[in-house]
């Protein structure tokens, strides 16, 4: 299965938790809301780590003394990220350097 149908599958199941919490709202039990409210985190977690493995296209912040491009991460902004790294050294989000073809 691809990142992106993960990601897909898991938000549909995490909107569908979020609903059902509002739905009964001040209906459900300590426990059982806390089994909702624990999955609702797991797929929050699981979103964000896939949604890193998919590919972002940095932001160009401008060219230096040798006319090179100097980008930052589009999630963090950690700046100065050149196209060696494939990865943010900060935030671990994969990056896109097609655009620096
Ligand atoms: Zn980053």
């Amino acid at each position: 299965m691809k990142i992106k149908k993960a990601i897909e599958i898991l938000t549909m199941y995490l909107e569908k938790d979020k609903e059902t919490v509002e739905y009964y709202n001040n209906e459900i039990e300590g426990a059982i809301l806390e089994i909702f409210e624990d999955s609702i985190g797991a797929y929050e977690v699981a979103i964000e780590a896939l949604d890193k493995q998919v590919e972002k296209i940095p932001i160009k912040m401008y060219e230096d003394k040798n006319n090179k491009n100097v980008w930052r991460c589009p999630i963090c902004n950690l700046p100065n990220i050149y196209p060696e790294d494939n990865y943010c050294l900060h935030c671990g989000q994969k990056l896109d350097w097609s655009v620096e073809e």
